[in-house]
């Protein structure tokens, strides 16, 4: 036998989802590609920094390599489980056209799922959701505004 886990096992994960898991590997992946800077403020990171669920876990509770992002503790707590304002979205969805790949490609080993088309299409539901009901999306510290159709066209709905 090898310790090679099974589609099946994939399967399950990527229907029911997981507990959440040490992030370190993805840490560690994305400190290696992204410098260290927070990807919402766009400040150095002086500390650890903590692995971030681009789409909140809430939402969608798996560990998808792309939609892991880096952030500041104290912007990442305020973000919480909120969506991100247009100009986040642009910006997750540069990164992993360019960088997507690379990030999965580092993270499999470590177990995590790389699918960059269900991060696309989580993201297009959720987003949908958001606008449908004008809820808030997150900008920065304190500062969140109304979701409306750009982060639907953002995503090429
Ligand atoms: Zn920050």
């Amino acid at each position: 036998m090898t310790a090679r886990r099974s589609g099946a096992a994939d399967l399950a994960l990527f229907l029911f989802g997981g507990a959440r898991v040490d992030l370190s590997a993805a840490r560690a992946a994305l400190q290696e590609m992204r410098e260290n800077r927070c990807f919402y403020c766009g400040s150095a990171m002086k500390q650890d920094p903590h692995v971030d669920h681009f789409i909140p876990w809430s939402r969608y509770p798996r560990d998808l390599a792309q939609n892991f992002v880096l952030a500041h503790n104290a912007c990442n707590l305020d973000k919480g489980d909120m969506l991100t304002a247009p100009a986040h979205l642009a910006h997750w969805v540069k990164r992993n056209r360019e960088l997507g790949d690379d990030l999965a490609a580092r993270l499999s080993p470590a177990g995590f799922l790389d699918d960059q088309p269900a991060a696309l299409q989580v993201a297009r539901w959720a987003y949908g959701q958001a606008e449908a009901t004008s809820a808030q999306l997150w900008v920065s510290l304190k500062y969140s505004v109304n979701a409306d159709r750009r982060c639907v066209e953002i995503l090429g709905g």
